[in-house]
């Protein structure tokens, strides 16, 4: 998508520092980060939220998954605990419509989701 922030993000057009890559997602620092590790693990892929999802993306989540496991690894939450959060649509406050999931840790989080 040509004027979507994380596909520019993606394709290095955008400026951005990567924690983690392969084939099929990029994950990199949040610019305005909430927790002291705070990672968005985007896949390739365009497409707009979790919503949007469909059959032929459940390979593609798998590998989302696997890929935030090795973000918390490397960022050194893996043992300490993280929360994994995507925000879908107006109402949740997603502001950037390509599908990202937040890695957040480094801190305690309370349980209310705010
Ligand atoms: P959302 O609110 O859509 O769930 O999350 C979007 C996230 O993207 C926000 O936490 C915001 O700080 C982050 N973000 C927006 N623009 C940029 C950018 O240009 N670079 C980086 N690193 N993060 C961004
Ligand atoms: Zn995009």
């Amino acid at each position: 998508m040509d004027d979507c922030i994380f596909c520019k993000i993606i394709k290095g057009e955008i400026p951005s520092t990567k924690v983690y890559e392969n084939q099929y997602i990029y994950a990199f620092k949040d610019i305005q980060p909430c927790a002291p590790v705070h990672v968005l693990v985007v896949p390739k892929k365009h497409i707009e939220s979790a919503q949007k999802l469909t059959d032929e993306d459940t390979a593609l989540l798998g590998e989302i998954f696997k890929g935030i496991n090795e973000v918390a690894r490397i960022t050194g939450v893996d043992k300490s605990g993280f929360r994994v959060v995507t925000n879908i649509g107006r109402d949740a406050g997603q502001s950037v419509l390509h599908l990202h999931f937040h890695v957040l840790g480094g801190r305690v989080f309370g349980a209310d989701f705010g």
